[in-house]
């Protein structure tokens, strides 16, 4: 089988959420796309044989013009249309009924944490987990099937991973990407110190988390996000840029850049392998880490697999 075409178009960063680690956290002021804009966007890359849509923010669902921009992408064919969301907005029944009866065909949801303790810090929101809650309800009561997860991996919450794989699971969540924090840009660049966790305190609580589904079959995405190999023997198969870059073929359109290979940009740009990688047997399929984890933790952690 061919990979996928997909096109992500960033409308913009506005959000009704402040994550702590978001990595647009810069961003915030920059120009929102138009509703023209985004849909010049959407028929070129009908055009280039795109399918499979996906739009990102920010947050879409605080956009006036969100459910005519489903109908539009519906219109021109593509074959899914996806979108992130904190799904705060979803937690009106009349907005998640209009955004399915548009054409969404799968929703992501960002859940930093088990309970709206750990949760709510982490998006300087009150109020978001009961909110997120009530929208993931409502969608699955309106018997959306595609229902995936996003969940950042920082300090605060790493230690509670396998709960928070637990409430995905209760929440018939069967597509789940968990992403090591990327301390590029935004908040975790800006507070590298308080947010960053050692891929060394991170990686056991990931392997539980990740090992909740090993005997389900109904499962199709259970995957961990920008985390070097080393710490990830056995895992291999549920790397996800490993997945993408079989499955994929990505460009990203933002406000402030575009990027038409994402798979193969990522190593070089922001992260790396150490000299010390030269020697593992991981070294052509492993991404590294990130330079600018790096910069503040040095290398040590990493251990070439010779064996
Ligand atoms: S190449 Fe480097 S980062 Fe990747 S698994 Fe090997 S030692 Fe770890």
């Amino acid at each position: 089988m061919g990979k996928i075409n997909k096109t992500v178009i960033i409308t913009g960063y506005h959000c009704n959420n402040r994550c702590q680690f978001c990595i647009a956290a810069d961003k915030r002021q920059l120009h929102n796309k138009t509703t023209e804009e985004i849909v010049a966007e959407m028929i070129d890359a009908r055009k280039r044989n795109r399918t499979y849509l996906e739009l990102i923010g920010g947050e879409l669902t605080v956009r006036q013009d969100a459910i005519y921009l489903i109908k539009f992408a519906k219109k021109l064919g593509f074959e899914f249309i996806a979108m992130a969301t904190n799904g705060r907005m979803l937690s009106y029944k009349d907005f998640a009924k209009k955004l399915i009866g548009a054409g969404i065909t799968d929703l992501i949801f960002s859940i930093h944490g088990h309970n709206a303790k750990l949760h709510d810090a982490l998006t300087q929101s009150p109020g978001s987990f009961r909110q997120l809650m009530q929208g993931l309800e409502n969608v699955r009561k309106l018997r959306l099937k595609r229902i995936g997860s996003n969940t950042t991996i920082v300090k605060q919450n790493y230690r509670y991973l396998p709960e928070i794989g637990k409430l995905l699971l209760e929440n018939d969540i069967k597509n789940a990407e968990f992403i090591f924090a990327d301390p590029t840009y935004g908040g975790v660049y800006n507070n590298f110190t308080k947010l960053m966790p050692r891929i060394s305190d991170a990686a056991a609580y990931i392997h539980k988390c990740l090992d909740l589904v090993n005997d389900r079959d109904d499962i199709p995405h259970w995957h961990i996000r920008y985390v070097p190999l080393c710490y990830f023997r056995g895992y291999e198969n549920r790397i996800s840029e490993l997945y993408e870059k079989k499955t994929f073929h990505t460009e990203h359109l933002a406000p402030d850049f575009q990027n038409f290979d994402v798979e193969n940009s990522r190593l070089g740009i922001s992260r790396e392998k150490p000299q010390k990688c030269k020697v593992c047997k991981y070294y052509n399929l492993c991404e590294g880490i990130w330079k600018e984890y790096l910069r503040h933790y040095g290398d040590k952690e990493l251990t070439p697999v010779v064996n």
